[in-house]
């Protein structure tokens, strides 16, 4: 196998698997022919299979970004409330775009660095009645933090009239545990570049029967992204509009990769390689971003140490040893370093990035 030119550790896009990579030289064919059909419904299955749901999965052209907003204007009507659990700058970013369509957004903020607390979670519903949607990001990137989805959405259950409950997944989704059906989650929205494998361009999502009876009622305006449409079709096996074709030729593959591995082992394997990670980067005395309880199992934060630029280590990782990690987002910026290990990714790859760092380290 040709090893890659980089040790790309930036948290999505990931490396792609070689079998995706010669999968994307394919020549396009007709998305409202046989072909199409028999593509769209091995994907859909094979989604179905790492979403770990029963639920309805539909495919959007677009970014993650775009399908956190798909999942917004299908279920919501303007002026409605819905609370934004915010704790980095993927939740205010989500915050920002129910601001943008003209919903009551009340923001719950937990500091940079720890997780959401699901008691907290569920009082702020309760002062915020009606709400009608609590939106979660289950890991957030920016910080290298995974918050207890699971306790979270049980919380927000217990509830009498309980809020739609939507997840941005995006960061998680194939890597970390996250079971929709089981915890009650009712729109799910990931994105095809991080554990998914592929390249960039797609968004998935999972919607719940309680989201779909939402989704008759909203009256958010919306033609792209409307949901209905995008069920119509998949019932014909097709999208509304031409999908991004290469990226379904790559996501096929790595889908089929996922199965041959399992989901159990892609988890274990995630977490084992997170907690060499932060044992590795804790052993060159550095000091991880959040609390290690929340510590994430697809991207590791790590503080800056004093009196060093994120910028000149990250600059020199790449120029010097064609290593490229992350740095921090919004007020983050400058102060942390951000490893990913999300996809597939090996022991290797991160002794790899992680002996890069501390060589750098030692004499910037
Ligand atoms: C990557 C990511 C997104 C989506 O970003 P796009 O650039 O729009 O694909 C959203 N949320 C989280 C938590 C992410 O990590």
């Amino acid at each position: 196998m040709k090893m890659p030119e980089f040790n790309l550790r930036i948290p999505g896009p990931v490396p792609l698997p070689c079998e995706v990579r010669e999968a994307l030289s394919r020549d396009m064919i007709d998305h409202r022919g046989p072909e199409f059909a028999a593509l769209f419904d091995e994907i859909t299955e094979g989604l179905k299979y790492v979403f770990q749901t029963r639920y309805d999965i539909l495919i959007l052209t677009s970014s993650g970004t775009g399908g956190l907003e798909a999942a917004l204007v299908n279920v919501l009507s303007p002026g409605e409330r819905v609370l934004a659990v915010i704790n980095g700058f993927f939740g205010e970013r989500w915050f920002e775009i129910a601001n943008a369509f003209g919903l009551e957004a009340i923001p719950l903020r937990f500091p940079l660095g720890s997780g959401a607390d699901p008691e907290e979670v569920r009082k702020a519903i309760r002062k915020a009645y009606p709400c009608k949607a609590v939106l979660i990001t289950h890991n957030e990137t920016s910080t290298g933090v995974t918050n207890d989805l699971k306790a979270i959405a049980e919380a927000v259950r217990s509830l009498e009239n309980p809020p739609l409950i939507l997840v941005d997944a995006v960061s998680s989704l194939g890597a970390i545990d996250l079971r929709p059906d089981e915890w009650g989650c009712d729109v799910v929205v990931t994105a095809s570049q991080k554990a998914l494998m592929a390249p960039p361009g797609l968004s998935l999502i999972s919607v719940s029967p309680r989201a779909w009876e939402a989704v008759e009622k909203a009256s958010l305006p919306r033609f792209y992204w409307d949901f209905r449409k995008a069920r119509e079709y998949a019932n014909r096996r097709q999208t509304p509009f031409t999908p991004a074709l290469t990226v379904l030729f790559g996501l096929r593959e790595s889908l089929k990769l996922i199965r041959e591995e399992g989901l159990d082992r892609i988890f274990a394997r995630h977490r084992e390689i997170a907690e060499f990670t932060r044992a590795s980067i804790k052993s060159l005395g550095l000091r991880l971003f959040p609390e290690e309880r929340w510590a994430s199992n697809t991207v590791t934060a790590v503080r800056v140490p004093e009196g060093l630029r994120a910028e000149e280590i990250i600059m020199r990782m790449r120029e010097e040893h064609a290593t490229i990690i992350a740095g921090g987002q919004g007020e983050l910026k400058g102060k942390i370093l951000r490893i990913a290990h999300i996809g597939r990714v090996s022991r290797e790859d991160m002794a790899r990035a992680i002996e890069v760092l501390s060589k750098v380290l030692k004499n910037v």
